[in-house]
């Protein structure tokens, strides 16, 4: 008879709460956390070559559905992480920005790769030097291009913020302000 291995399944740890006979009781915020942690829905804003190791990391190998972001989005309404790879020149600047402008809160921005970080190898008159120029920026991924093992890490890094965040932080003062820098209402 073959030897058939099924692998280990990791199920996600429960949040901390108060724990007895038929009960357990923790913070709405906790839960929250939780679902929206696992189930980014990334709009993949892609101009040239990190856009191809994106595609690596949605492919069978890498498998990002293992993160319950197997499921791009192609409209902003229905995004919760922007993820820019690639180059963008000054004139596309305008788009990314109104692309971010349309997705609703809570929203996360990745910049993956050495050209949305900060322009990387073309430092020209004509390319943005890094997207957090226009819009603000939670996670970078360094590299050119990046490997898809960094990009799940960078993924797993938003996980973090997602996971983590209180659900007042987006009516804060701070955030507010935040967005007021890049003159977004
Ligand atoms: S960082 Fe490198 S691989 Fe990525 S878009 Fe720029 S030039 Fe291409």
């Amino acid at each position: 008879m073959n030897d058939i291995r099924v692998p280990e399944i990791k199920t996600v740890a429960a949040p901390e709460g108060i724990e007895g006979a038929g009960f357990f009781a923790t913070s709405l915020e906790k839960v929250v956390g939780i679902a929206r942690a696992n189930s980014l829905w990334p709009l993949p804003f892609a101009t040239s070559c990190c856009g191809i190791e994106f595609m690596a990391t949605m492919g069978a190998h890498y498998d990002i559905s293992r993160f319950g972001s197997e499921r791009p989005s192609f409209s902003p309404r229905q995004a919760d992480l922007l993820m820019v790879m690639g180059t963008i020149a000054k004139k596309m600047a305008p788009i990314v920005k109104q692309v971010y402008e349309q997705m609703a809160e809570p929203r996360w921005v990745l910049a993956m790769g050495a050209c949305a970080c900060s322009g990387g190898i073309f430092d020209s008159y004509s390319v943005l030097q890094g997207i957090d120029r226009i819009i603000p920026v939670d996670v970078y991924v360094p590299g050119c291009p990046p490997r898809p093992e960094q990009v799940l890490d960078g993924l797993m890094r938003v996980q973090d913020l997602a996971r983590n965040e209180s659900m007042r932080r987006r009516n804060s003062p701070e955030y507010q302000a935040l967005l007021e820098s890049y003159n977004i209402k």
